[in-house]
């Protein structure tokens, strides 16, 4: 990854799952339907590069 944390400069990132159930994002407009999230954060210092919906086609 030719990503670099802005806090510290490590260029090494982890990746990560937010949500289980009652914090997965869910659609405000529909009943149905929610989505994990992926982050993808500093190995060093847990600086949050990158935050990601994993299904977005459910919010259609
Ligand atoms: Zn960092």
């Amino acid at each position: 990854m030719a990503e670099v944390c802005k806090e510290c400069g490590n260029d090494e990132f982890n990746q990560g799952r937010l949500g289980n159930g009652t914090t997965a994002v869910t659609p405000l407009n529909k009943v149905m339907g929610s989505s994990f999230m992926t982050l993808t954060f500093c190995s060093q210092c847990g600086e949050v590069s990158s935050m990601k919906v994993d299904k977005p086609e459910k919010f259609r």
